[in-house]
């Protein structure tokens, strides 16, 4: 016999809300692109929270003192195809490009990439770089956790059983900050991560003053590598490159899996960092 399952589209924020509080088992379904792969080996559920174009969480508008706020929402397209995105926050519009398809970029959610935090999520990297915060909701009420604090192990995240992603929050980058973002999978579009990274450099002078290098795919979750933007302050760009490389050495303990082996991780990360530096990304 076929279990029932409930199903509910809430109206707006506050209903769904309500819902997650007294149903915190039930799947919450935002795009359906990640549920949907692995659905037919989970057992079914009690029932759905359909967030799928949910009223007040899908917009891009801008934030306090410059930044920007991304409502869970937005689609890969609408986010890769915004200007603010572009122009200031890059990493995160070319990530965005680079997500599966067109067909999976007008489906695919950031709420959903955040919600499901595998280590080959591509805003991941980017948000981890970017600084962001995530806000989340609940009928308790709203918080901001940092992106920094937000992944607590391998695909588990710090979202409560009753809460849900609103929003990620993009703070305004200082003045001379390099942007740079890269994938490398098996071909050009259309490829899982095999190692992706992303990087917010300051450079006054030419002298790198301070770096945020966020790599993903290296590890259980997306990772900051501090042992590089420690390596790299107060050096001209070529000879950060250099200290990034050599810094790369022993840093990261990348995963071993069906895309990559760990040492090829170990290689390319090595190369892509450096290249963050000398300006070849
Ligand atoms: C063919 C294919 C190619 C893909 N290529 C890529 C790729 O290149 N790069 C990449 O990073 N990913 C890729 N993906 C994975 C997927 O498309 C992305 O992770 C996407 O962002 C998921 O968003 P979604 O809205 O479809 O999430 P869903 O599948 O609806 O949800 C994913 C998870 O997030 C949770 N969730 C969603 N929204 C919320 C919310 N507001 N609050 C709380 N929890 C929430 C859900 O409960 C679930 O656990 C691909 C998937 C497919 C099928």
């Amino acid at each position: 016999m076929t279990p029932e399952t409930a199903y509910t589209r809430p109206r707006d924020l506050a209903e769904a809300l309500a819902v997650r509080a007294a149903q915190p088992s039930w799947m919450v379904l935002a795009g359906g692109t990640d549920l949907m792969v692995s659905a037919i080996h989970k057992r079914v559920p009690a029932g759905i929270l359909d967030l799928w174009r949910l009223p007040g969480v899908g917009a891009i508008t801008e934030g306090a003192g410059g930044g920007l706020v991304i409502g869970a929402g937005a689609t890969w397209l609408e986010i890769g195809r915004d200007a603010r995105v572009a122009k200031a926050w890059s990493p995160l519009a070319l990530a965005a490009r680079e997500i599966g398809a067109l067909q999976i970029q007008a489906r695919g959610t950031l709420g959903g990439n955040i919600g499901t935090s595998s280590p080959v999520g591509d805003s991941l990297p980017a948000l981890l770089a970017l600084d962001a915060e995530i806000e989340v909701a609940s009928v308790r009420g709203r918080r901001r956790v940092p992106y920094a604090a937000w992944c607590t192990g391998y695909r588990t995240t710090a979202l409560a059983a009753d809460e849900l992603i609103v929003a990620a929050h993009l703070p305004p980058l200082a003045a001379g900050t390099h942007l740079a973002w890269r994938k490398v999978g098996t071909r050009r579009a259309q490829s899982i991560s095999k190692v992706m990274g992303a990087a917010a450099m300051r450079v006054e002078c030419g002298v790198v003053t301070d770096a945020r290098i966020a790599l993903g795919a290296v590890a259980d979750r997306p990772i900051r590598i501090a042992a590089v933007e420690q390596a790299v302050r107060g050096l001209a760009r070529a000879a950060a490159a250099e200290a990034a490389r050599a810094a790369m050495r022993g840093a990261i303990r990348p995963i071993d899996d069906v895309r990559s082996s760990a040492s090829y991780r170990d290689l390319v990360a090595e190369n892509l960092v450096a290249r963050f530096f000398s300006g070849m990304i």
